[in-house]
């Protein structure tokens, strides 16, 4: 042991670069310690202390060469061990030993200057061969590799089972242990097989000459006595066992003697400059080797001996690498055992040493990447403990669970949590004290918790209640909108008189565009009210209004705790967008049911979402929603809003709210100031008649935001020493900024020909004006001819305005036989009846008054009266029935110069209803019988 440890500083020494120059290794003889890893150090206690034992009793042959003191001390034998042992065990090794009894080993063969541990468990021959060579003073052993490794047998068969170079072997301890004979073997010199030894000269040889014998008995010495000091009652008691398996092994013919002969190198001198450098390049690798794997450079001490200078014995240089080297397979491995030439077996332990050390390189990058990963993922666990321990120290921070609790009560201190609501948040915080942090409980839980306490329980904004204030902000943002504005005014007075803060649910329904959603926000800033927004148009899923259950993963509240959340009081104004396009009942429930108890005045006082599982008062929230088409909201849900209609504007309205709106929001958005870009009057009224005829303002907004664009790029691309003069649109130049006008002349028809009528229609877009075209497909109708005539319609109608048609004809035969008796027309004529714009599907009733003028009017060959337009449902006897829309009915009939308009009777009030600015020029007759109005209808 002490010996190796001593050696350290060498080797070290020895793979410095001084050391491949200049500096010589002269170390002392002793013996290596190596089993490829295997060979504990202790053998080479052992065997020093066997070997250089000056004890009389155990001194055998060398016994007279050991040091005399009994018993020296340690730092003695390793001093003998490294000086003096290999030369009394070289003396004694003979030179020519040529039979010897054959182990076969696997994998690894052993070099010369090398130890090998070597287990004997089954074959007795063998082990009886290996224990009388012993005895004889023969500690001799030929070692060589099996061709098969996966051969598993002690005791080849035959010579072709081995490599035939191998080594001579000394066998410096042989221990019985059991069943296991276990030899430790030192390697001398490489020998070449030459023949297997025969089944009869082995029993020759196994049995002892008396001369044998005798120098036998007298000399067993250090081997022999060292084997039965280790293990003598193994030895004696299992001989007889020993011997009959000896005999049935004997009957198989096996390799157990061979002749050998020493195999013959071609040298190589370091004088040589190409050994020298291939000499320097292994030790040189070797060191590279050591400086990536500690282990590596450990085995070099442990194999290293002293007395061999590696860098002036290539052979022994050689042989260091093959026994070194892991990564090298058994067949490389035997052909450096069996290269005669020093020069080339040279190079070829270059080339195991070069190969060991890119694997230790690769070995190498990858410890170092995992050390890197663990060291770094180590450092940040550490770094953040000690993080959590500073915080807590200082009070800044307390554990999670602490922490959350705290968080959570600070929150409820400022809010007025009713009773049912505290009792489950209580429960909750009592839930939580025993989950575990890191658990998916703990995490709803928490979550839970967050939401109950981020409800704004009994958290109200300050209401307005002074009427003045809300009636500017309401008419600074929006033109018009009376109805809508008068509303929310008594909605205030209604409040201020209750002196309690209220809720509501209004419906504002009409066009698009017509500021139905920015109203909204208008409202809420008049109020004092936060403002919260969100649309259920195409909403199928009832989870989205009511939440879902929290075992769900990623479970949310609904949209209105979402709401009460974001907006913080217990009183905001909540706009419902697009109503009329919720989803339908389907896989995920029934949207309008949830929206309904949303809404309900009876129910929203104790609103219960499914996440949040408590009662939340909704009582106080002002809910606006809008709708385009307030026949498609679900009934129930109409029945509990007030609907407040907001039609589209009049040419006069849309300039008023393009001067005073429109303009000065895109003036704020682009900069753009009155000095830099103007908009005349006219131009505004081109772009109302000739760009944007709908009902509302978003198109006539487009193209304002159109004009400022435009004007913007013009004023930016100028050059900056000619600033800026003032851009003004006029009637002139209109069209560079906003392109050719859309619609060119008002109407289809200037003066309408025979059977041509206007009728006027509604829908979601507002209100429009509707030819209806009736022409007599063939010219000449034959009244005698005993045929009857036909009726084709088209113009993409629907069921509704088809079946109108035939009630439309069957009115009109009963005035055509009043006015004309004698008339066939209806009878004979084939017509066909035409409402343009084929691509728009059209229905409802309220033009049956129009179909009968129009047929009318082709029977007796008289256009109409011009100017004219008219709605209503027709009667099979003639009545005129009620129609809706009557105010985007009157806007439209305006819109395209309409002077007079028929309308039903009970319509009157709808059209008294209407403002004056809408009413006035027009001069409109209420009628009950068609009858009625066909007697104005050719005026
Ligand atoms: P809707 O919700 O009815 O479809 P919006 O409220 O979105 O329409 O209005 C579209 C644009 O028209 C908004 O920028 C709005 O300011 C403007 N607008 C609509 N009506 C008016 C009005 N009466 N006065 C001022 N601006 C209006």
């Amino acid at each position: 042991m002490l010996h190796i440890r001593r050696n350290t500083g060498r080797i070290f020494r020895c793979l410095r670069p001084a050391f491949a120059s200049s500096q010589r290794l002269a170390c002392a003889p002793a013996v290596n310690v190596i089993d490829r890893a295997q060979c504990s150090q202790s053998y080479g206690v052992t065997i020093s202390r066997r070997f250089y034992s000056s004890n009389p009793a155990e001194g055998g042959e060398n016994g007279d060469q050991a040091p005399k003191s009994n018993e020296p001390p340690e730092e003695i034998e390793t001093s003998l061990v490294q000086s003096e042992f290999n030369e009394i065990e070289k003396a004694n090794i003979p030179e020519d030993f040529p039979d010897v009894p054959i182990l076969a080993v696997s994998r690894y063969p052993l070099f010369p200057g090398f130890i090998k541990k070597v287990d004997i468990t089954k074959d007795a021959t063998l082990k009886k061969l290996i224990r009388k060579r012993v005895d004889l003073r023969q500690p001799y052993v030929g070692v060589f590799l099996k061709k098969d490794n996966d051969n598993r047998a002690e005791v080849m068969h035959s010579i072709s089972d081995i490599h035939s170079v191998g080594t001579f072997a000394h066998i410096l301890e042989m221990r019985e242990n059991g069943p296991v004979m276990e030899l430790v073997l030192s390697a001398h010199r490489r020998i070449r097989m030459m023949h297997a030894i025969e089944q009869s000269e082995i029993d020759k040889q196994q049995k002892p000459t008396v001369n044998q014998r005798r120098s036998g008995n007298k000399g067993r010495g250090a081997i022999g006595k060292a084997a039965q000091i280790v293990n003598p009652v193994t030895t004696e008691t299992s001989a007889g066992a020993e011997t009959a398996e000896a005999v049935e092994d004997e009957k198989q013919p096996l390799l157990y003697l061979g002749h050998t002969e020493n195999f013959k190198h071609v040298p190589a001198s370091i004088q040589d400059d190409k050994t020298k450098a291939t000499m320097q390049a292994i030790v040189q690798t070797i060191r590279q080797i050591v400086a990536l794997s500690p282990l590596f450079g450990q085995q070099i001490h442990l194999l290293l001996h002293p007395s061999n200078n590696v860098s002036e014995n290539p052979v022994y240089l050689c042989d260091l690498v093959a026994t070194l080297v892991q990564s090298s397979n058994p067949e490389e491995l035997q052909k450096m055992m069996e290269e005669p030439s020093v020069y080339q077996r040279l190079n070829l332990a270059l080339h195991l040493a070069q190969k060991e050390k890119t694997v230790a390189e690769l070995k190498h990058s990858i410890t170092k990447d995992v050390e890197k990963r663990v060291q770094e993922q180590h450092r940040k666990y550490l770094l953040q403990e000690q993080l959590k321990i500073i915080k807590k120290e200082l009070g800044m921070e307390k554990d999670d669970k602490a922490t959350i609790l705290d968080r959570i009560d600070e929150k409820l201190k400022k809010l007025t949590v009713p009773e049912h609501a505290m009792k489950v948040i209580t429960e909750e915080k009592n839930k939580i004290q025993f989950l575990e942090p890191h658990s998916s409980e703990f995490s709803i839980s928490r979550n839970y918790l967050d939401w109950l306490s981020s409800v704004p329980w009994g958290v109200h904004s300050k209401e307005n209640t002074d009427l003045t204030v809300a009636k500017t902000i309401l008419d600074a943002r929006h033109y018009g909108m009376k109805d809508v504005k008068e509303r929310i005014l008594e909605f205030i007075a209604v409040n201020i008189l209750r002196k309690k803060v209220g809720g509501k649910i209004l419906c504002l329904h009409g066009p698009p565009g017509v500021g139905k959603t920015s109203i909204a926000r208008s409202i809420a800033e008049a109020l004092g009210r936060q403002y919260f927004r969100f649309s259920v148009g195409g909403m199928t899923d009832v989870a989205e209004i009511k939440g879902h259950r929290r075992t769900y993963v990623g479970a949310m509240p609904g949209k209105m705790i979402q709401c009460l959340k974001k907006v913080g009081t217990e009183n905001p104004l909540v706009l419902i967008d697009e109503v009329d396009k919720i989803g339908g009942a389907g896989f995920h429930g029934d949207p309008a049911s949830a929206l309904l108890e949303l809404l309900d005045p009876e129910q929203n006082a104790n609103f219960n979402d499914h996440f949040l599982d408590v009662p939340v008062d909704l009582s106080q929230v002002l809910f606006i929603c809008t709708a385009n088409e307030v026949d498609r909201v679900p009934g129930p849900l109409k029945d509990r809003m007030e609907l407040l209609d907001v039609s589209g504007y009049l040419a006069e309205e849309k300039l008023a709210i393009a001067q005073n709106h429109l303009v000065q929001q895109e003036r704020d958005s682009t900069s753009l100031n009155a000095d830099q870009l103007s908009i005349t009057q006219e131009a505004l009224e081109i772009l109302i008649k000739s760009y944007c005829r709908e009902s509302g303002v978003r198109n006539l907004q487009k193209q304002v935001e159109k004009i400022f664009r435009k004007a913007a790029l013009k004023i930016a691309e100028r050059p900056a020493e000619d600033p800026a003069g003032m851009i003004e649109v006029n009637a002139d130049n209109l069209e560079d900024f906003v392109g050719r006008p859309k619609y060119i002349s008002d109407r289809l028809y200037e003066t309408t020909p025979p059977g041509v009528v206007m009728g006027l229609a509604w829908t979601a877009m507002g209100g429009s004006a509707l030819y209806i075209e009736t022409v007599l497909k063939k010219r000449n109708v034959d009244e005698k001819s005993d045929k009857d005539g036909s009726l084709e319609v088209t113009g993409n109608l629907g069921d509704v305005m088809k079946e109108s048609v035939r009630t439309a004809l069957t009115v009109a035969k009963g005035i055509l036989s009043k006015e004309k008796p004698e008339s066939q027309f209806f009878e004979k004529a084939h017509i066909h009846i035409h409402v343009p714009e084929g691509a728009t599907p059209k229905d409802g009733p309220s033009a049956g008054v129009t179909l009968v003028s129009s047929l009318l009017s082709l029977a007796l060959n008289k256009p109409v009266a011009q100017q004219l337009a008219m709605t209503g449902e027709i009667s099979l006897t003639g009545k005129v029935l009620p129609v809706g829309g009557i105010r985007e009915k009157i806007i439209a009939a305006r819109r395209v110069g309409c002077t007079r308009v028929f309308l039903p009777a009970e319509n009157k009030r709808d059209f008294a209803d209407l403002p004056d600015y809408i009413r006035k020029d027009l001069q409109v007759q209420f009628v009950q019988q068609y009858e009625e109005l066909f007697e104005h209808l050719f005026e």
